[in-house]
């Protein structure tokens, strides 16, 4: 086994939605270079960035409650003391792979995408009843108030 095993789950997945930035417009898999220091950082190698950039796109529509085809992913089953578990070699891999068990552990409706239409921001909802609807209330809540107050029709 090697020792660098990614660490798949729901801080990997909204870490990898949020690659794209749609406040910023900033896409961190837009050139090789952040590709590979995503990748680098989440410690799986990088595979083909048109492949993560398709798994992104997909994962984001999925969570935000489309259904779209993800792109062929290896998953190797691995092994550890009482327990089984998926393995990844790449970014896209390694992102399916944490979708894939949120998915069985019925947590991947947690994942979801801020609220606010500027913003589209990933997080997990870790609230008791999963109804958390911004990525932060005193962000993209209160403007989103400030938004339905200012359209709001004016009473004669
Ligand atoms: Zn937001």
């Amino acid at each position: 086994m090697r020792t660098n095993e990614p660490e798949l789950g729901a801080d990997l997945l909204v870490d990898f939605l949020n690659t794209l930035d749609v406040e910023d417009d900033v896409d961190q898999l837009a050139d090789d270079e952040g590709h590979r220091r995503w990748a680098g950082e989440h410690g799986v190698e990088p595979g083909d960035r048109a492949t993560t950039v398709q798994a992104r796109d997909a994962l984001r529509a999925i969570v935000d409650g489309e259904v779209r085809p993800l792109p062929p992913v290896e998953l190797p089953v691995t092994a550890g003391p009482g327990s089984v578990g998926l393995g990844a070699r790449t970014a896209a891999d390694a992102a399916v792979a944490s979708a894939v068990v949120l998915s069985l552990q019925g947590k991947l409706g947690r994942v979801k995408l801020c609220g606010g239409e500027d913003c589209r921001w990933a997080f997990y909802d870790a609230s008791r009843n999963g109804s958390r609807q911004w990525c932060s209330m005193e962000v993209c809540g209160n403007r989103q108030k400030a938004r339905t107050f200012r359209a709001k029709p004016r009473e004669a």
